[in-house]
């Protein structure tokens, strides 16, 4: 389970920005479906879930599909731009939706995440913030590590002055199950560079972010 990120060489787009740097980013996982498919069947039977019953034939075929979409990130170019207008304030996309798996139940857990970064020398389009989310939400994981791998990849890829991420969720293996806490919200967030070392940057992002602290 990994995450290639390749650099192509460049088609060197030449626009009035400048030029587009793409970054091709794929997962490599390895989804063995009838595999998948035979453990659902045994999960579900030892579930006592009669798999003869009309309706329940296909279901573990279902449940693979399913989670094999679950696993696996649409691929997408993280294209990057010169930031030719020397644009210095943050750059916020909000209330992205999100959905995920918590690793210890594999149920899911969504919500909204607001990633936000205060440019250096490149910028990018402002629906690849979403694409990065997805990346690291399409497998099994905890919603701290969640938020740091988004953090951490936007700092690494985009080399910015300072990079924010905060997830709101909530988590079905707490409000359905267990203490069936209905309507707690789980908030994590990661900063970087300016937004963690800057007390005014910090302050201007949480108050973009409508997140009350
Ligand atoms: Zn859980």
């Amino acid at each position: 389970m990994s995450t290639i990120a390749s650099q192509s060489s460049l088609p060197a787009t030449q626009t009035s920005a400048g030029t587009a740097a793409r970054l091709h980013v794929v997962h490599d996982r390895d989804i063995d479906l009838a595999g998948a498919e035979r453990g659902a069947a045994v999960f579900l039977s030892s579930l006592g879930v009669d798999l003869s019953q009309e309706g329940l034939g296909d279901t573990p075929a279902r449940m693979a599909k399913a989670w094999a979409e679950f696993f696996s990130p649409r691929p997408f170019d993280m294209t990057t731009f010169p930031n030719d207008e020397g644009y210095g304030d943050l750059v916020l996309a909000r209330d992205i939706p999100f959905r995920s798996i918590c690793e210890h139940h594999l149920l899911p857990f969504t919500g909204t995440a607001h990633v936000g970064y205060l440019p250096g020398e490149r910028i990018l389009g402002l629906s690849k913030l979403a694409r990065v989310v997805e990346l690291f939400a399409s497998r099994p994981q905890v919603q701290e590590r969640l938020t740091q791998q988004v953090a951490n990849w936007l700092r690494d890829q985009l080399a910015p002055l300072g990079v924010g991420v905060v997830l709101e969720a909530e988590h079905t293996c707490m409000t359905l199950r267990g203490v069936r806490a209905t309507g707690a919200v789980t908030v994590t967030s990661a900063m970087h560079g300016l937004l963690r070392e800057d007390a005014r940057s910090r302050e201007e992002f949480f108050a973009l972010t409508g997140i009350r602290r």
